[in-house]
């Protein structure tokens, strides 16, 4: 049996996606700025498109700037912020301590550019605490950027609450929705979000497509100079079919939202519930106040890669934590952040399910993972310690 279990790092295009795609590769394959009709006709595509997306953000058309995908809109998203903050001699930025690298990295760039920047601490809960935020602000605090959901753990922070705290103080507010958007209901007017990224990859949408909120009035930053596509915000020609394919999946989440919610989260609590009888195992994050499909767990005494590799034998493709960070050996920056010791924090493990998953790969799932992890420890030499009182459990 094959199962799929790693929908944080990418989905499968949905049917209604895919097809929404197919007429602009070799029927309506104009570009959008020419003035005759097959031009005219992506143009209006586009605009549709357009729609959609507003339609489901609450937002206008004009706020509206497609993007290469999340990554792209993160960093477009932060340097407006950050530039638009230097002009007014601001520049102080405040983010949390368990973002995606495009956030992270964005702000290392903008800290040798002399910004200083505030990471947040993370409780071991899983969530930023809003009134550390709210005292973290200072009068020359250009930029928060806080995500939306976390893609390692699912936790999904307090963004209305994050969002009314910035609009009183007067500050930007971004929020990096990636994993949250289908996902979840967003609405960035009631939500006071000044910037939001997405990307249609974590939705059932085809990947390299995405886009980037900005609140009408705020003058994006243009990571990418050329022709006047995207108001002028963004150039290069439009990857139309990936956008037509973007808003028919952004289209078809948000009409499923609820059962697509109940029916994911009634699997992922199916596994939450009979993993954690795996002894010295813990759930990180509150998963009461998460993602539905996401369940981030630590096995003590065994390593995360070694049990992805035995799990991938056995038909079964999650993960240890980002696929950004695999392939190295450190441990999750997130994991690190909820204050787990680096021991435990490599024995870790995310499944991340989807509506395409049934309870026959979640059973699957609940065979195979408490065997192949008694297999490892019964070869972990630090398990042997720990069994033989040598070492004291961290997971009890
Ligand atoms: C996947 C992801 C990104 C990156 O999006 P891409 O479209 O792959 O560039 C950014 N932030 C979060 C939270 C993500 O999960």
């Amino acid at each position: 049996m094959k199962v799929y279990a790693d929908n944080a790092a990418t989905t499968r295009v949905s049917d209604t996606a895919f097809n929404a795609m197919l007429p602009y590769f070799k029927e309506q394959y104009g570009n959008p700025s020419s003035l005759y009709t097959i031009g005219q006709k992506a143009q209006e595509a586009l605009y549709s498109a357009r729609e959609t997306m507003a339609k489901y953000l609450n937002c206008d058309i004009k706020e509206i700037t497609f993007t290469s995908g999340g990554s792209e809109a993160d960093n477009q998203a932060i340097l407006t912020g950050a530039y638009l903050g230097e002009k007014k001699g601001k520049k102080h930025i405040i983010s949390s301590a368990f973002e995606h690298h495009a956030v992270l990295h964005t702000l290392k760039k903008l800290e040798s550019q002399g910004f200083e920047i505030t990471l947040l601490p993370v409780h071991s809960d899983g969530f930023v605490r809003v009134d550390e935020l709210e005292a973290a602000i200072r009068p020359d605090t250009a930029l928060v950027t806080i995500m939306y959901a976390n893609n390692e753990i699912g936790t999904v922070q307090p963004i209305a609450e994050i969002g009314r705290v910035c609009r009183e103080k007067g500050v930007l507010f971004h929020t990096d929705a990636v994993q949250a958007a289908g996902h979840i209901k967003i609405d960035v007017k009631a939500e006071n979000i000044d910037m939001l990224s997405l990307s249609a990859h974590k939705f059932h949408g085809p990947k390299g497509i995405g886009m980037l909120y900005a609140k009408k009035g705020i003058n994006l930053y243009t990571l990418i100079e050329g022709g006047a596509q995207e108001r002028g915000k963004r150039a290069g020609t439009e990857n139309v079919p990936a956008i037509m394919g973007m808003a028919a999946a952004f289209k078809e989440a948000n009409e499923n939202i609820d059962k697509n919610f109940d029916y994911v989260k009634s699997l992922r609590d199916k596994l939450a519930q009979g993993l954690s009888k795996i002894p010295h195992s813990k759930i990180n994050g509150d998963i009461s106040k998460c993602l539905a499909g996401t369940l981030n767990m630590c096995f003590e005494g065994i390593e995360g890669e070694s049990l992805l590799l035995l799990l991938d034998d056995r038909g079964i493709s999650a993960s240890s934590g980002s696929a950004c960070t695999s392939g190295s050996l450190d441990p999750s920056h997130v994991l690190l952040a909820l204050g787990l010791p680096h021991e435990v924090a490599h024995g870790s493990l995310r499944i991340s399910l989807s509506e395409y998953n049934t309870e026959e790969e979640v059973a699957h799932i609940l065979k195979n993972v408490p065997e192949v992890v008694a297999y490892l420890r019964s070869m972990s030499p630090v398990w042997k310690d720990l069994e033989e009182g040598k070492k004291q459990y961290v997971i009890q």
